[in-house]
C-alpha cells in the first residue's frame, strides 16, 4: 500500500480560492482525494474489544483493491494534529491529560479504550491526533476540490471537556475551529447519519449560530440522555430502507434555506445497517448507498463542498465491515467522476 505523504497539513491551509461549482468539471480526471494514516488502525487493541479497530486497515485495503486509490497516487496522509489544534475545540486540561497519559479513570471508562498503562495511553493519543488531523486534511481538500473523504473520523461523542463512547477528540469540531482560525470558513453544516446521536458535537456548537448540527439517529440507542442538535430526527427501532430514505429526503428538504454553509461535514456511519452489533435500524448495503447518494447529491447541487468521515460501524467480520465503510468512498468516487449523477439523486 503506497501513501502520498503531506509534510504538514498546515501547508495546505494557505490562501486558496474558495470552492466554486465549476471546479467539478476540471477535477474529474484526478482521483477523489482520500485520506488515510496507518496509525488509524490499533494493532494494540484486542480483537475481542467492542470497538473493531482493525477496520481502518481493512477499509484502506478495500479501497486499493477496488481501484479507488491507485498504487501511483496513494492516500493523502496527515501529520498528527498538534496540541494547539486540539485545544481550539477541547479544554486545555483534557488535551494535556490525553497527551500526557494522565486521564482520570472515570474519563477513561467513559471513552472505553484500555488506558491502564502508559503504552496504551500513548497509542490512543497518537491515533486520536492522526484521525483528527485526517479530518482537518479532508476538509482542506474538500474546500480545494469540492469533495474529499477520510477513512476515519466522526468521533461525535467527544465534547469540550472530555471524550466518550470510543471518541477521544471530536475531529469534526477541531477541523471547523482550525479552518475558522485560518479564515478559510465562517459557517459549516454537520449532517450526522451515524445511528447514534452526535451529542458531543451538538453540545460543542449549541451556542454557535455559524455551525448547524443535524443528527438523524435511532431514538432508543446510546447516548442517554440525548443532547439537542439544531435539528434532530429520532427514528424508531428496525426502520428499513424505504422508510429511512423517505425520512432523509424530508429532512434534507426541510433544511432552512438560510443555511448556506462554507463546508459540509457528512458523518456516514454504517451502524444503521441491519447486521450492525450496536445499531437498532435495519438498513441494507443498498440502503446505505442510496442514503450516501442522497446526501452528496443534495450538497453538490447546492455547490457545498463536502468532507466525509466514516463514523461508527461494529461487526466481528472486519473485512465485511471495511467493505461496508467503503460504500461512501464508492458513491463519492462515482459522483466525482460523473458530477451529473448528483442531479439524479
Ligand atoms: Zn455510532
Amino acid at each position: 500500500m503506497n501513501f502520498l505523504f503531506c509534510p504538514s497539513t498546515l501547508c495546505l491551509l494557505g490562501q486558496q480560492k474558495k470552492f466554486e461549482i465549476s471546479v467539478w468539471s476540471m477535477q474529474k480526471r484526478l482521483p477523489l482525494p482520500i485520506v488515510h494514516h496507518p496509525a488509524y488502525d490499533a494493532a494494540d487493541l484486542s480483537d475481542t474489544h467492542r470497538f473493531p479497530m482493525r477496520k481502518f486497515r481493512a477499509l484502506a485495503e478495500t479501497l486499493v483493491a477496488d481501484g479507488l486509490v491507485s498504487a501511483k497516487d496513494g492516500f493523502h496522509v496527515p501529520a498528527p494534529a498538534p496540541e494547539s489544534w486540539l485545544a481550539l475545540a477541547h479544554s486545555r486540561i483534557y488535551v494535556d491529560q490525553v497527551l500526557n497519559g494522565t486521564l482520570p479513570a472515570s474519563v477513561a471508562r467513559d471513552i472505553g479504550f484500555p488506558l491502564d498503562n502508559a503504552a496504551a495511553g500513548r497509542a490512543v493519543a497518537f491515533r486520536g491526533r492522526c484521525a483528527t488531523a485526517g479530518t482537518v486534511l479532508t476538509a482542506t481538500l474538500a474546500l480545494e476540490h469540492g469533495l474529499a473523504c477520510n477513512t476515519a473520523g466522526g468521533s461525535h461523542h467527544a465534547r469540550y471537556e472530555q471524550g466518550a463512547g470510543f471518541c477521544v477528540f471530536n475531529d469534526v469540531a477541531v477541523a471547523i475551529r482550525v479552518l475558522q482560525a485560518d479564515h478559510r470558513i465562517g459557517s459549516a453544516l454537520i449532517i450526522d447519519l451515524d445511528v447514534h446521536q452526535g451529542d458531543g458535537t451538538a453540545l460543542m456548537f449549541a451556542d454557535d449560530d455559524e455551525i448547524t448540527t443535524v443528527s438523524m439517529h435511532a431514538e432508543r440507542n446510546y447516548p442517554h440522555p440525548k443532547a439537542q442538535s439544531d435539528m434532530d430526527v429520532a427514528l424508531p427501532d428496525a426502520m428499513e430502507d424505504a422508510a429511512y430514505l423517505a425520512r432523509l429526503r424530508q429532512m434534507l428538504e426541510t433544511l432552512p434555506s438560510r443555511i448556506q454553509p462554507d463546508i459540509v461535514f457528512y458523518n456516514a456511519g454504517v451502524d444503521p445497517h441491519a447486521d450492525d452489533r450496536l445499531g437498532r435500524l435495519s438498513l441494507t448495503d443498498e440502503g446505505l448507498r442510496q442514503r450516501d447518494a442522497l446526501v452528496l447529491s443534495h450538497c453538490m447541487t447546492h455547490g457545498w463542498p463536502v468532507a466525509c468521515v466514516i463514523g461508527g460501524g461494529y461487526s466481528r467480520d472486519i473485512e465485511g465491515l471495511g467493505r461496508r465503510h467503503s460504500i461512501i468512498h464508492q458513491v463519492a468516487s462515482e459522483m466525482w467522476v460523473n458530477p451529473a449523477l448528483s442531479s439524479a439523486g
